[in-house]
Order: C-alpha cells, then structure tokens, then sequence
C-alpha cells in the first residue's frame, strides 16, 4: 500500500501548497486530519485552534474537514485525552482522530484500561514533543522585546530554541538552554520528561531529522501501528500527502535528539526530585488557596468518577485539606502521566508533579514490599 510500512519513516508534507505554507511544518498534521474526515473514517477530529493570539492555542472538536485548523501551540493545554473521554462518555460508538503529544497518549492509554475512551475508536496522531511553556514564560519574552502578543504569527521548537515568528516576518530566536538557566524556560514536568516521540501513536510527527533545506515545510513521520500506516497510506493515494522515504541521516539525527533529550530528562529528574526538592513542594501546599482547579483539569482524573471518588478528584464542593491532598496524591499516583496540566491549573504555584512523581516512582518499590511480606507470611 504506496510503500508505507509499520515502523517505517518518511518525511511527508501536505500536496497543497496553502497549507504548506500556513503550517508550521509542512501541514501534514493537518492533512491527515481532513482526510479522515472526508473519508468518514472517523466522525470528529480532536486538535488545537489558534485562540486570542498565538500563545493561545485551545482544544476543539470539529467535523468538518474544512474547518481543520494548522498551526504548533507549544502554550496550549495538554487537555486532549480528557476531551476524547468527554465525548466517549456522551457517545462511546464515536470515531475520533486526535493529535497528541506523548503525556496525551499516555492519559488514553490510562482512559481506556478503565474503559473511559475506546482506542480501537480512535486515531491517535502522535506530536514529537520536546516540552511545553507556561504562556507566561512566552510573554516575558515577548514584553523584553517589545512585542504584542497579537503580533505573533506562530510559534515553533527547533534546534533547541524557541522560534516565536511576528506577523511583519520578523522572528526571535530564544535558546532554551539559556532560558533554563535563569530559572525559565519549559514546564518543570516537561524538563523530566523522558518520552518525547509518542510510542503509544499510530503515527510519530514532527521535525527532528528533517534535512535543514526542508526544516519547516516537511515532517518526519514515523509509523507505529498498522492503523498508522493504513491512514498514511490513504492520504497519499488519495494525494492529499505526499511522502519521500526519510533517508538513513535523518532517521539518526532523529535517534540522536531523541537520546539527548531523555539524557538531559533523566538529569532533571535528578536535579528535582530529591528530598530537598520534595520537601520545598510539600511546604508549598500550605500556599493552597483550595481552588481544586488541579483536579479539574487533570485528564487521569477522569478515572476516578466511576469508582466514588469523584467528590474527592474536585469535581463536587469538598474543600482541599491536607486529607484532600494525601488522597490526591495516592490515588493520581498510580494513574499520573505527568503532564504537568495540574501545575499549569495552579494558581499558588505549587509543584505539585514533584509530590506525585516521587510517590509514583516509590509506590513500585512499595507494592513489591507489601507483596514480598504477603508471600512470606503465606510461606510462599
Ligand atoms: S510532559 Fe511536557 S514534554 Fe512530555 S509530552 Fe507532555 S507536554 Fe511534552
Ligand atoms: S496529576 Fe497532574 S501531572 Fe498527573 S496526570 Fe493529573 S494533571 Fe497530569
Ligand atoms: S490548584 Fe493549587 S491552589 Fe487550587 S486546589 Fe489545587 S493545589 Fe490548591
């Protein structure tokens, strides 16, 4: 079927040249959202859609392929999987094409073990994500060189920098690294984040690998599931795409930036996740002004509404104590994909994924002690 092959890598762009051009990547993204829907492969497609200004990218829900929106929200909530088991809940038989990032497709994949999202009903088109910002950090940047939000065309990751591009042509070109070092730059969750091509997508997109004389009009598009290349396939029968086979450069460059970027998460976890860290966070819940907007948001949270604790995730008017906290933390832990959305809620800054991440990567150690003292007292 056109040559694409699971596990295959391409680089693909969008055969009409509009999109091309309004996208941030070559509109491929786009493009195979239209034509799922134009060939009723799916009823509604799940994305995000320039808001206010270019910072401002939000969730929706569209059916027409006409009204597929282009365009890279590195500010926009991580609130896609929540939406898919919003409208799996209304209607558990619809057919959805959603993108997402890899801490998206994790939150499905923890919706559908609990039967909340049904994944043999949805397409789940993978974003390489190499993390997210605070729209806050965005905005400093853009007040320090004078800049109206209004006046941002998009905005892009590449290279390691932030590529913010103004309406005139003109762009700024932060680097991340020296933003982190001043204390700003990504999400605290997205700086541990170790998974940053999605491996639970049919499809992984994005730019690393592209050759530097295609960067910004093609995508690298990995193929992971049979689902994927079915989908992929369509699109360039149907010559909505079109599709080069990546060359053996590109898909190393590509293993490379990848390695780097978990080299550096695993530092970050290091750097933040120790006692002192943990204790600053604990510290800071005393700054809860009980809003519960970290619950409201969180997309793992979803779970909880079946099994009586929904009073408890926030959704009902329990007031958070510290009693509220510690069945938060317990219970998110298991379930957490750390996608830092309940951080981002958060209006007292507190760090809250610091609390949740040490308790996840403690409760495995935990559970097999509990299970070691249960086997040895049953003489196992
Ligand atoms: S946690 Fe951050 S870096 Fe990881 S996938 Fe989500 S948004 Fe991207
Ligand atoms: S607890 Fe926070 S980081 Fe974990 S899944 Fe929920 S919103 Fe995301
Ligand atoms: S969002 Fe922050 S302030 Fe609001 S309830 Fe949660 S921890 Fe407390």
């Amino acid at each position: 079927m056109s040559g694409i092959e699971v596990n295959g890598c391409y680089l693909a762009r969008s055969s009409d040249p509009d999109t091309v051009e309004e996208a941030a990547c070559g509109g491929v993204v786009t493009e195979l959202l239209r034509y799922a829907l134009r060939e009723d492969l799916v009823d509604v497609a799940v994305c995000v859609e320039r808001g206010i200004d270019a910072l401002d990218g939000r969730p929706v829900v569209v059916d027409d392929p006409a009204e597929v929106p282009s365009g890279s929200y590195h500010c926009a909530p991580t609130q896609l999987a929540r939406l898919v088991a919003e409208l799996h809940r209304e209607d558990p038989e619809l057919r959805v094409a959603v993108t997402c990032r890899p801490c998206d497709a994790r939150a499905l994949e923890r919706l559908a073990e609990r039967d909340l999202v049904s994944l043999d009903r949805v397409y789940r088109i993978g974003l390489n994500c190499g993390g997210t910002f605070e729209p806050r950090v965005v905005l400093e940047i853009l007040e320090e060189h004078d800049v109206d939000p209004l006046d941002v065309e998009r905005e892009e990751v590449a290279k390691g920098n932030l590529i913010i591009e103004l309406r005139d042509g003109e762009e700024i070109k932060v680097s991340i690294d020296d933003l982190e070092e001043r204390g700003s730059g990504r999400r605290e969750s997205c700086r541990r984040c170790d998974e940053n091509v999605p491996e639970r997508a049919d499809l992984a997109c994005g730019n690393w690998g592209v050759p530097d004389e295609m960067m910004g009009k093609w995508t690298f598009v990995e193929v992971k599931t049979e689902d994927g290349r079915d989908l992929l396939a369509g699109a360039v029968e149907e010559g909505a795409v079109e599709v080069l086979e990546a060359p053996e450069r590109s898909v190393r460059i590509r293993e490379k930036i990848d390695e780097i970027m978990r080299k550096m998460a695993r530092s970050w976890r290091e750097k933040t996740l120790d006692e002192d860290h943990l204790a600053e966070a604990l510290e800071a819940l005393n700054r809860c002004i009980k809003c519960r907007s970290c619950r409201q948001v969180c997309p793992v949270c979803e779970a909880c509404e079946e099994e009586g604790c929904w009073a408890f995730a926030g959704r009902e008017s329990v007031t958070p104590t510290p009693a509220w906290h510690a069945h938060v933390a317990q219970c998110v832990a298991l379930y957490c994909v750390e996608c830092g959305a309940c951080e981002t809620a958060c209006p007292a800054e507190i760090p809250l994924t610091r609390i949740y991440s040490v308790l996840r990567e403690r409760l495995p150690d935990l559970l097999d002690r509990i299970m070691e003292g249960r086997r040895a007292s049953a003489g196992e």
